[in-house]
């Protein structure tokens, strides 16, 4: 039998195909994060003269040595995040927004700390604009974390620290659980860090992804 995809405008079935071609068909199964992946207006998230480009299996990049990581390099970090409808996250990175954007879909809140300032501005200018009403986006440095927001159940980092920065660490809640690029060259260990309920760390390594550095903050 053959299923036909129902979709009432070109860049709908873009995502799908996106999603079955980059997502699923690479193992991610979470049902919620696949439908977060074919809701949220990838396209809207990236400039202009590069929106052809936007549902295309690469990271692209956005301006200010930023880029807008690879679909399923998203999916892949969300997936191992594991948020939930109630937790509280925090995102190091805001980049476009994007990712910002499918995590408003699987958390209640969601705090984004960006280091340029037109970065912070334009995705705060998106998601307000796509009415993301529950992320929240700041200008600043995340080596600090957000302190006044802490402490969080979940931490995502999409830029690249040398070492996993202790301020991160320390608002990361009990129970919660931290998903960030580790290294100083351009390819990183991704690791994922559980702190038990009693406050122990447990941490884990899920292979090589390349995103870009973390700025050192005040610069
Ligand atoms: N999550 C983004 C992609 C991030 S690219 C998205 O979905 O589009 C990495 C981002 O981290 C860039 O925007 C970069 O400016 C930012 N960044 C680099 N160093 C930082 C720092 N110290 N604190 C906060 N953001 C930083």
């Amino acid at each position: 039998m053959t299923t036909y995809l129902v979709a009432d405008d070109p860049v709908t079935l873009q995502r799908e195909h996106m999603v079955a071609e980059q997502i699923e068909s690479r193992g991610i199964r979470n049902q919620d994060l696949l439908r977060a992946m074919r809701a949220v207006p990838r396209h809207l998230f990236v400039p202009m003269d590069v929106r052809s480009m936007a549902y295309e299996d690469w990271p692209i990049p956005i301006g200010y040595g930023a880029t807008i990581s690879q679909p399923y390099v998203v999916a892949l970090m969300t997936e191992l995040l594991a948020p939930s409808k109630k937790h509280r996250v925090l995102e190091i990175g805001t980049g476009s927004g994007y990712q910002a954007a499918i995590l408003g879909q699987l958390a209640a809140e969601v705090y984004t700390v960006e280091i340029v300032p037109e970065l912070a501005r334009s995705a705060a200018q998106t998601l307000h604009k796509l009415r993301y009403t529950n992320i929240t986006v700041r200008q600043g440095d995340g080596y600090q974390g957000w302190p006044e927001q802490a402490p969080f159940d979940r931490i995502i980092v999409t830029a690249a620290p040398p070492e996993l920065p202790e301020a991160l660490l320390a608002q990361l809640a009990k129970g919660g659980r931290l998903v960030a690029p580790i290294g100083s060259t351009s390819i990183q260990e991704l690791i994922v860090i559980e702190k038990t309920a009693g406050g122990a760390i447990r941490r884990r390594s899920e292979g090589l992804v390349s995103f870009v550095a973390m700025k050192p903050g005040g610069k």
